[in-house]
């Protein structure tokens, strides 16, 4: 029997299982993909938020506490624990360091990332070699990984975890951690929570998944259905319009298009639906996945003329490109007169004064609905770019209740040896909303708060350091 079976692969489930191991236990991972598709979402992310009082190695400047909290206040609009969110920010302050000790690397940001270089520490080489560092470290520490072992249910009496199966092998564990995210990879899951709208259409037919394909939510459902306390709005979550033409899975970060507060956002008739200039990009890139999903066909497309370029950073795929709006129009499938039409109206709608995009400028628009707020320039100098956008689905929100020790409860009680860490418990901090960098923060915290607790329950008072690898 182990001392402490982990449920997932990404982030999370690997600061568990190290931090588990560390504290002397016997650890199993059961990771559903197999080795080269590991890592959950985890592989795709590029930073984690960081609390600091003064400029640390890659941080600049300062970003304290209080500031971190009341960032998260606002994104959350107070749909957060406060005492867990605080666990979670102040965990950030040193968490590093124990990150470089498994061999995760930092690097400051790059331009362009979303104005975060002085709130965010990047990983050099991205979340897939954080991933990848975790997984040598805990090899090296002697934690058992087995890949494709998607694990389909639990044994559990009384609110206590007995045993974990994959298909039809029973894994008995002293204690578990699920760290098997959420559910956003389930289309199923998916198109009955966000059902048939108004036009017969069954809108997440057309969502695209930004991750990974593994997150299927086998393990919420299970515990749903076992009568787990649960948290979070299931028709909630993080949505972005990515590039129309991303893979269905794993499209990741080079699909996101940042362009659409430099131009104009149309749906599938031409017609714009939403201010594009009403704040910075970063605090409103999330919004336009839900935008779009409300839009016949669930499609956008971003329009710039050519005095956008040199503002934002290129996306990795380059759009339609044409002359003349009518011929751009075309490229990208709208009616062209339609668009010509939206165009002009714009055009002659905009009060242009003192661009500035590093600012909320005066350049706006006058008798227009919906109006742009800001950044309101003609588009009116060739070439003209467009690019199709489609709603993809980082994650979602429903989650199981947790504390402060990590624990699944059952009932308003804790379980004694179930424990939960990252995005399968991430409700109980971020009930809706979403600041960059805080889905690795609360996988590092609650991951290594997880694996302490389920050593402590699995071997009692003797957990401690770890000397040798102990496998039973
Ligand atoms: C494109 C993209 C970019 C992102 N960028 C950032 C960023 O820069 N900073 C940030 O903080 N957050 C970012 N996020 C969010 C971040 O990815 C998540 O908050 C974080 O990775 C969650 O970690 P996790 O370990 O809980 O889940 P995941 O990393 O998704 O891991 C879940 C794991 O569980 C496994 N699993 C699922 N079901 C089962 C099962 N039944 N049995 C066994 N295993 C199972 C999966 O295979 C996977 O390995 C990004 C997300 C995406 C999609």
């Amino acid at each position: 029997m182990w001392d402490v079976v982990v449920v997932g692969g990404g982030n999370a489930a690997l600061c568990a299982a190290i931090s588990a191991r560390e504290a002397g236990a016997s650890v199993l991972m059961l990771e559903a993909a197999p080795k080269e598709w590991r890592g959950g979402n985890s592989q795709h992310t590029r930073n984690i938020r960081c609390m600091h009082d003064a400029p640390q190695d890659v941080l600049l400047e300062s970003y304290p506490e209080e500031e971190y909290w009341q960032d998260l206040f606002k994104v959350t609009g107070g749909q957060t624990d406060e005492a867990l969110a605080r666990m979670v920010i102040r965990s950030t302050a040193d968490c590093r360091d124990w990150m470089r000790r498994q061999g995760v690397r930092f690097q400051p940001s790059l331009s362009g990332t979303l104005h975060l270089s002085r709130t965010n520490a990047f990983f050099m080489g991205g979340g897939k070699a954080l991933v990848n560092a975790y997984y040598r470290s805990a090899r090296a520490l002697g934690v058992a990984i087995r890949y494709d072992a998607p694990v389909t249910s639990l044994d559990i009496d009384d609110g206590r975890f007995l045993a974990a199966r994959v298909g039809s092998e029973r894994i008995e564990g002293q204690a578990c951690v699920l760290a098997a995210g959420g559910f956003e990879s389930n289309r199923q899951w998916l198109r009955e929570v966000w059902g048939c709208n108004e036009r017969g259409e069954w809108p997440a037919d057309n969502f695209l998944i930004r991750g990974t394909r593994f997150n299927q939510g086998v393990m919420l459902k299970f515990m749903q259905d076992a009568g787990a306390d649960m948290i979070g709005d299931p028709s909630q979550s993080h949505c972005v319009a990515i590039d129309a033409r991303a893979p269905l899975y794993d499209g990741g970060i080079c699909t996101r298009v940042d362009c659409v507060s430099l131009g104009i956002m149309v749906n599938r008739n031409g017609q714009r639906f939403y201010d594009e200039g009403e704040d910075f990009w970063p605090k409103r890139y999330a919004i336009w996945g839900r935008l779009v999903a409300m839009q016949p066909d669930q499609i956008g497309y971003s329009v710039i003329d050519a005095k956008a370029l040199g503002r934002f950073m290129p996306p990795v795929f380059p759009g339609e490109k044409a002359d003349t709006v009518a011929e751009l129009a075309s490229k990208l499938g709208l009616e062209p007169a339609a668009l010509v039409r939206t165009i002009a109206a714009y055009n002659a709608a905009c009060r242009v004064g003192r661009f500035d995009h590093t600012a909320l400028d005066d350049c706006h628009t006058e008798g227009l609905t919906p109006a742009k707020s800001h950044w309101a320039m003609p588009i009116d100098e060739p070439p003209f770019h467009g690019f199709a956008l489609r709603p993809g689905i980082t994650f979602t929100y429903l989650s199981l209740k947790s504390d402060a020790r990590a624990r699944v409860h059952f009932g308003g009680r804790g379980s004694p040896n179930l424990f939960g860490a990252g995005e399968i418990i991430s409700g109980n901090v971020l009930g809706k909303g979403y600041t960059g960098g805080i889905g690795m923060a609360i996988g590092t915290a609650f991951g290594r708060i997880a694996g302490m607790e389920a050593a402590r329950s699995a071997r009692g008072p003797q957990a401690g350091p770890v000397s040798s690898s102990r496998e039973p």
